[in-house]
């Protein structure tokens, strides 16, 4: 393939890659989205491994790995479940993070095409940092990894001095930096080379440790614009200009992403990323049984009958769900259980919180899926002044999202952050297996107000029954 038509293909690709996330933006275009990026990576495959840079002697290099890598991919697919989707999320951005500090390795010890003076500058200042980007995503990913599948508690862990450990381990890093582009020699440039991935890679895991629990949404899509950035890192130090535009996209979407989920949040996006720096955002979450930060008032359980004659009197219902729907795959019942409504005439609306579930838009993946319809799918900001007029509130597995403490407790871990005020209902019914805490590890004071209702079960099992009953 001849450089031109490498490039048209690039251009092609770099169009299809806006267009696809103008897509992913709204449910109702999203296939379209993913088909038009789906293209866009054939073609920039195709064009870079038929393009002028690679010789045929690369050819077995690149089918070797995009097999194993093409296989390992495939398998993934397979065996991860929807809701290991965040996990596997964040591995994939560690990946991005690790090839460009490979590559910027490899670009350093590359002989093959000497550079002198201003040039050779601007490469050793794209490989330091593109490696520092790709350090700092690798292990922070890595963290992230483990808080979202469990392995690593959610609570933050905040060392006495941080911002004063991040602000020296920046200052040195910003003096190896001068020292890297002053080294005579590859092997004298390899020492603060070397020094600044091992301060960058601890700064991934301090700055990861440090976030609490509700917090993980900010550090995701961040993670997210982070991979971003060092894709485009490797496009700088590869002088592929695709990789440089399409890492500049994922960058930039995912900063405008962390921004959003920040103002959903009600937090400020430094604070996050300094752990709670500046707010009471990120404190440990109390213990329960501590008597006096338990919550007062009796939890009062419901069956899954009572709970069908509730939603046969009711005329209006807003169902919110959570990661335990998620959990459960209870969303084709619940699709059920609103038709089945709607045909009856009642007014149901879904409420979804911009942080519900694991990864942001998860609740709308999963009732686009179930084939809920897209209208009476509704923000949070949309629906919240509507509970008081609502009859019964429904949610599904939702815990972090629904809990008042957010609004009244100020010394809460969750305090400011917006949530859905269901407890404003006429009634409202929480479908859980128990009376464990939420992702955010805090008590919810919702399961003992006095119109509260608790339905326990696994939310499939339980709205199963509730719509034989509801159907009797
Ligand atoms: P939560 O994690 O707060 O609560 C989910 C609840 O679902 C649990 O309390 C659990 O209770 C219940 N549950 C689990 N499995 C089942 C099941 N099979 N059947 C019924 N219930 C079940 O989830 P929310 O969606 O309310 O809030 C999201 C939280 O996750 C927030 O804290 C958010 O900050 C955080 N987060 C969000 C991300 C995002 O991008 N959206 C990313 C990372 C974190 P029980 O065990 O008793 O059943």
């Amino acid at each position: 393939m001849s450089g031109n038509l490498a490039t048209v293909s690039y251009i092609g690709a770099t169009i299809l890659f806006i267009l696809s996330l103008g897509g992913l933006s709204n449910p109702e275009s999203s296939r379209r989205g993913n088909l038009y990026g789906m293209i866009g990576m054939t073609i920039a495959v195709l064009a870079t491994v038929f393009g002028p840079r690679v010789t045929a002697a690369g050819y077995p290099w690149i089918i070797g790995a995009m097999v194993v890598g093409g296989a390992v991919g495939l398998y993934a697919a397979k065996v991860v479940k929807m809701t290991q989707m965040p996990e596997l999320v964040a591995l994939m951005h560690s990946l991005v993070g690790l090839a460009a500090c490979l590559v910027g390795f490899a670009s350093y010890i590359d002989t093959s095409a000497p550079l002198a003076g201003a040039e050779k500058t601007i490469h050793e200042l794209e490989i330091y940092i593109g490696i520092l980007i790709g350090a700092v995503t690798f292990s922070g990913s890595l963290i992230a990894f483990g808080k979202l599948n469990g392995k690593i508690g959610g609570s933050p862990m905040l060392l006495p001095g941080r911002h004063w450990m991040n602000l020296a381990g920046l200052l040195v890093v910003i003096w190896f930096g001068g020292e890297f582009i002053r080294a005579h020699s590859i092997s004298e440039g390899m020492t603060p080379l070397i020094v600044m991935t091992v301060i960058a890679l601890l700064f991934g895991i301090h700055m990861v440790m440090a976030i609490g629990g509700a917090d993980m949404p900010v550090v995701v899509s961040m993670l997210n614009s982070y991979s971003g950035w060092a894709a485009a890192a490797t496009g700088f130090m590869l002088s592929n200009d695709l990789l440089i535009v399409v890492g500049a996209l994922v960058g930039s979407s995912g900063a405008i992403l962390s921004y959003i989920m920040c103002r959903a949040m009600n937090r400020n996006f430094i604070s996050v990323i300094a752990g709670g720096f500046g707010t009471g955002g990120g404190a440990p979450a109390k213990k329960v049984g501590a008597g006096e930060t338990a919550p007062v008032g009796e939890v009062v359980p419901i069956s899954a009958v009572e709970t069908a004659e509730l939603l046969k009197d009711a005329k209006s219902v807003i169902i919110v769900p959570g990661y335990g729907m998620a959990v459960a795959q209870a969303q084709h019942t619940v699709y059920e259980i609103t038709k089945h409504l709607r045909e009856k005439g009642v007014n149901i609306r879904f409420g979804i919180h911009p942080v519900a579930g694991r990864m942001p838009g998860h609740m709308n993946v999963l009732l686009a899926e179930a084939k809920v319809p897209y209208d009476i799918v509704m923000e949070m900001d949309e629906l919240n002044d509507d509970f008081p007029t609502t009859d019964v509130a429904i949610v599904i597995g939702a815990n972090d999202i629904v809990n008042p403490a957010a609004q009244d407790d100020p010394t809460s871990p969750i305090a400011g952050m917006p949530v859905l005020e269901v407890w404003k209902a006429k009634t409202s019914i929480v479908m859980k297996r128990s009376m464990a805490s939420g992702y955010a590890g805090v008590d919810n004071p919702l399961f003992y107000k006095e119109n509260n209702r608790m339905l326990f079960g696994d939310a499939k099992k339980m709205l199963d029954e509730v719509l034989v009953a509801l159907k009797s």
